[in-house]
């Protein structure tokens, strides 16, 4: 599988549409497009971030990205994305103004088909069947535009990651309310990627995140585009990049397990790699693991009561929080309250899914530390 990697400096529109044009000629894509297709962008847009801050993709990719399709002559071109939160008018636009992805009409129609559709997966482990946003449905060409980043939960958020962002609103705690345990989630969410099945996967690493992701974290550049049209390949490859055991990432292990990632056919293309790379800043929640130095017939055991002993919980500084009430609603064991303007949260039932932390636009929220 080809790896497109680019570098560019900064958010600057003609350099970031020149590596796109490189990489697009890599990859072969223009002859896979024809006029009359509808392509769908899907982006990361966790919440309404600007896009200063590394938590979204940033606009001007995407602008680069549709240019170079409008040159193809391809003219429907729809960016969708089901965001943390409410699935709706009134939010979506919100998210598109503040996120920068207004400003792209009308190049872009930015999608306003909240309705959702089922449809089958060609798995079985978690699911027979996906609710997935419309426009993902009726697609005949899905371009994936993520951002890469450490995550509370999975460790990682890259292109298999993105696509949880195709399920409706509020259907998202759900699905972590009904697996809550990581290996369960990260399954899902393989299968997921396989029932969206994007033609191409482009990952926005020019600013990138590190430590408390998806939205809590802080910068950290890698000056890089990459592209590729095999997902689970590249995640590995950008887990790498990283400096994260790409094997310590549940959905990438998984996706090598499967036969879905194959690092061993990797071929590079485009800039080389820089050489002073340094390793990304994990998030509060990982745990340590030990397991992998013990006799074999005690890791299992060991990681059941080391899940149990080491777990890790929200811990809100209430001094920064507002009482907006974005947590509670986005909390699948529905342990928060408001009360007098502030979140209050119930230890007992949480599965420490940390989409709290993800939806708090005041960083109120933190991670009680392991032991
Ligand atoms: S903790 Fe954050 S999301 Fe929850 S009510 Fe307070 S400010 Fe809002
Ligand atoms: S309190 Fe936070 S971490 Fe716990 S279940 Fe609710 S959203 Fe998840």
């Amino acid at each position: 599988m080809k790896q497109a990697i680019y570098l560019v400096q900064e958010y600057q529109e003609e350099k970031i549409y020149s590596a796109v044009c490189r990489f697009m000629e890599d990859l072969e894509i223009a002859k896979e497009l024809r006029p009359e297709l509808k392509v769908v962008i899907k982006p990361n847009l966790v919440m309404a971030k600007s896009p200063q801050f590394p938590a979204t993709t940033h606009p001007l990719v995407v602008k680069a990205v549709a240019r170079w399709l409008r040159e193809q002559g391809v003219e429907d071109i729809t960016l969708a994305e089901s965001s943390g939160g409410l699935y709706n008018a009134e939010y979506m636009k919100n998210v598109y103004s503040v996120c920068g992805m207004k400003q792209l009409q009308p190049d872009i129609k930015l999608n306003m088909d909240f309705t959702a559709k089922t449809v089958n997966c060609p798995a079985g482990f978690a699911n027979h069947s996906f609710h997935l946003i419309t426009p993902i449905c009726e697609a005949d060409y899905i371009i994936n535009i993520c951002k890469l980043k450490t995550h509370a939960m999975t460790g990682y958020s890259g292109g298999i990651k993105n696509l949880f962002g195709t399920i409706p609103g509020l259907e998202k705690p759900q699905m972590h309310y009904r697996w809550p345990e990581i290996e369960d989630f990260s399954r899902m969410l393989v299968e997921l990627a396989q029932t969206v099945n994007p033609q191409l996967t482009i990952i926005d690493a020019i600013d990138a995140m590190e430590g408390n992701g998806p939205t809590g974290g802080t910068s950290h550049p890698l000056h890089m585009l990459l592209a590729s049209k095999d997902m689970y390949t590249q995640d590995y490859f950008a887990a790498g990049l990283m400096g994260i055991e790409p094997m310590e990432i549940a959905m990438i292990r998984q996706a090598v397990e499967a036969g879905l990632a194959n690092p061993k056919e990797l071929v590079l293309t485009g800039d080389p790699i820089p050489g002073d790379l340094t390793p990304f800043t994990q998030p509060d929640t990982k745990k340590l693991d030990f397991a992998g130095s013990l006799p074999g017939f005690l890791q299992k055991p060991f990681t059941l009561i080391a899940g149990k002993i080491l777990k890790s919980y929200p811990q809100l500084d209430k001094s920064l929080c507002v009482g907006c009430g974005k947590c509670a609603e986005s909390c699948p064991a529905q342990i928060i309250t408001i009360k007098d303007k502030k979140a209050k949260f119930r230890k007992k039932g949480c599965i420490s899914c940390f989409c709290c932390q993800e939806m708090c636009p005041m960083k109120a929220i933190s991670v009680k530390k392991a032991l």
